[in-house]
């Protein structure tokens, strides 16, 4: 079964009345700060709202961490800009002060100088010669007191960040390269990739079934004698003064926390101290099977992404609870796949007899920290050693209101009102659009790869290159044709049938137009998910022609898709689902490859030229992240006893904040 990028959520209907919540707080280069909701946090019993604000506050603790991590000068680069950011007396209405101020907040971004995605450098804007002006109007004692002499440190950090060649990219790749020696993190010191290797070859033991992450908790360094060491991230070791924050904010969570996650959390706890990496596993085996919390939680040296031979695990915090309304509603479905698949719209033969729906959880974000923040994913999938998913398995999750707050975040960007040809279309997007995605893909994953059976004789492998596109044809028109039966209403899984017509809306233009923007002109659709949405879309657009059920207009040199008749359009989606089944059922190689080939491969060059340039224009960015909410606990007599939350708008004041109340390590590691 294919990997989808699946986008659960919880319980939209309910929230379609916080219109005017604000979820862009910054916007500067390829790069937008956006704030989530964590709608359910109130509901929490005070034992797991309080879980929430000391694991979140574990998760803070480790900032410093990931920014020495991620580059040998990049605590005392941030020092510096937030000290003249702080302190200079100066013009800061001056065009150079907004390019450095953007440049501070680029290296919040990233957690370094280093861009978060590409891993290359940023060059500021702003010239030498106006940092040094930046640096004399700013009064030393704005400047950290562990620089010592302010002018040497200035002196060390100036090429690091103007020399384009010095420590040019985070992570080299680059095939032929010594690539620990040209990469620019701070996992090694002193050493060669040769080395690396070599130190590795000699150490890790092929034969053991259960081996330990070598190296994920260490900075490898070559010491004057020309020794090779590891030093050791945990207590009494290296980033000692911000583990032991950690430690301590643990040890709290720890005394509200009950049976299995305790013992979880004292698992934890005792790796941060022993720095055992035998400790961590038989954590993780113990986290993986807390299934029952509703509180859970990532805090750790974790994914070695910006190790360019993966070994060194980037420090990251998470914090979250489980979305019971989503994940009822995946569960709501898995309980009905025999149902679906009975009244599945395919010849009775290819039906299956007994199916099994497969469920997966739904969870809220209540604090990102680390190398989750501010940017951050959607779903995870951990742990990551080998041994451990082999013998216990994985927990993979969804971040219900990250997703959600990127589809609300997209609802402003002028996309809808471009490409959308009537209000009404427009209105029921935004009503309903993310509802209809969430089911859409819940239907996808649970149910659709699921359904249907081959007939006898046939292996599944006969569709050979063709095949992922159309099994991901398959899945979806599995989706679109549920998603307007009168029976998800019954379900209470949507409140409308408007529900449905939003996602035909939306899927028929993204099908036929607007997916196209992601393909550079000239080329042709290749991906999978993309040739399938194109195959559907125009399958159905060129069968309902005559009928008239999905038109392109044309208006003011614009090309438009309005849908006519949505209960034709369902019925296409079901005819095609039927065919496309017996395609896969009956390994029919010929009909596949002629439904592909024909319907999902070729653009217009016009209408692509044209879905490019309305796209170019509305200037969406790149990449995306966000600011944390604050929790604040309640006192009462010395005790806690309520937690609240709160959400700011103010991305430079909660990255100021946190590097003075959350930053524990010094400037030099
Ligand atoms: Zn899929």
């Amino acid at each position: 079964m294919a990997v989808c990028i699946a986008g659960f959520g919880s319980c939209r209907e309910d929230r379609e009345v916080k219109d005017e919540f604000q979820w862009v707080v910054d916007r500067f280069d390829d790069i937008r700060v956006l704030k989530y909701q964590v709608p359910e946090f109130d509901s929490l019993s005070l034992n797991d709202k309080l879980l929430v604000y000391y694991l979140g506050q574990a998760a803070l603790c480790g900032r410093d961490i990931l920014f020495d991590q991620n580059g040998k000068y990049n605590l005392r680069i941030r020092r510096t800009l937030e000290s003249i950011y702080q302190g200079y007396t100066g013009d800061r209405e001056d065009e150079r002060f907004k390019q450095f101020e953007k440049y501070l907040k680029k290296v919040w971004f990233a957690n370094g100088i280093h861009h978060h995605y590409s891993t290359d450098k940023f060059r500021p804007e702003f010239q030498e010669a106006y940092f040094d002006l930046l640096v004399r109007e700013t009064p030393r004692e704005f400047f950290p007191t562990d620089f010592g002499d302010v002018d040497q440190v200035i002196r060390t950090i100036k090429p690091i960040m103007f020399d384009p060649d010095t420590m040019a990219k985070r992570v080299n790749l680059a095939a032929g390269e010594d690539l620990i020696v040209t990469s620019a993190n701070n996992y090694y010191e002193g050493v060669t990739q040769k080395e690396v290797e070599e130190y590795y070859a000699a150490r890790i033991d092929t034969t053991d079934p259960k081996p330990v992450s070598y190296g994920l908790n260490s900075k490898m360094v070559k010491d004057a004698s020309g020794r090779i060491t590891e030093r050791v991230w945990r207590v009494g070791g290296m980033y000692s003064a911000a583990i032991e924050k950690i430690v301590e904010w643990l040890e709290k969570a720890s005394e509200v926390a009950e049976g299995q996650q305790k013992k979880t959390i004292d698992e934890l706890i005792a790796y941060y101290k022993s720095g055992r990496l035998r400790d961590f596993d038989r954590y993780n085996v113990l986290w993986l099977e807390d299934t029952a919390s509703r509180v859970d939680f990532v805090n750790g040296f974790i994914e070695s992404y910006g190790d360019a031979l993966g070994y060194r695990g980037a420090w990251e915090g998470l914090v979250n609870f489980r979305d019971e309304a989503a994940t009822h509603r995946t569960e709501t479905i898995s309980n009905m796949a025999q149902w679906f698949e009975d009244h599945s719209p395919i010849d009775p033969q290819f039906r299956k007899k007994e199916v099994k729906g497969v469920s997966a959880k739904v969870i809220t974000a209540a604090m990102l920290g680390g190398d989750c923040y501010p940017a951050t994913p959607i779903g995870i999938n951990l742990p990551n050693s080998d041994w451990i998913r082999r013998d216990h398995g994985s927990k993979s999750v969804t971040i219900g209101n990250i997703t959600y707050a990127y589809e609300e975040a997209a609802k402003g960007s002028g996309f809808a009102e471009e490409f959308m040809y009537e209000e009404e279309t427009i209105d029921r997007y935004k009503r309903y659009g993310s509802l209809a995605d969430n089911l859409h893909t819940d239907l996808h994953e649970c149910l659709g790869h699921g359904s249907g059976c081959l007939a006898e004789g046939v292996r599944g492998d006969e569709l050979k290159n063709y095949s992922s596109t159309l099994e991901e044809a398959r899945a979806d028109l599995f989706a679109l044709y549920y998603l307007a039966d009168p029976k998800m209403v019954e379900l209470g899984l949507i409140p409308t049938l408007d529900v449905a017509k939003a996602a035909y809306a939306q899927y028929m233009l993204n099908g036929l137009m607007t997916q196209l923007a992601r393909i550079e002109l000239g080329k042709n659709v290749e991906e999978a998910h993309m040739r399938n949405r194109k195959l559907i879309a125009e399958w159905c657009y060129e069968k309902g022609r005559e009928q008239n059920v999905v038109e392109k207009v044309r208006r003011n040199g614009k090309t438009y898709v309005v849908v006519h008749d949505y209960d034709k359009l369902r019925g296409l989606f079901g005819e095609l689902l039927r065919e496309i089944q017996r395609i896969k059922s009956t390994g029919d190689f010929e009909a596949g490859r002629d439904l592909v080939e024909t319907y999902a491969v070729r653009i217009d060059p016009e209408l692509h030229k044209e879905v490019r340039e309305r796209y170019a224009k509305l200037d969406l960015p790149l990449f995306s992240g966000f600011v944390n909410p604050i929790y604040r606990p309640v006192m009462e007599n010395g005790q806690i006893v309520d937690v609240t939350v709160e959400y700011t708008d103010d991305y430079v004041g909660q990255m100021l904040e946190y590097s003075k109340e959350y930053s524990y390590l010094p400037s030099v590691n």
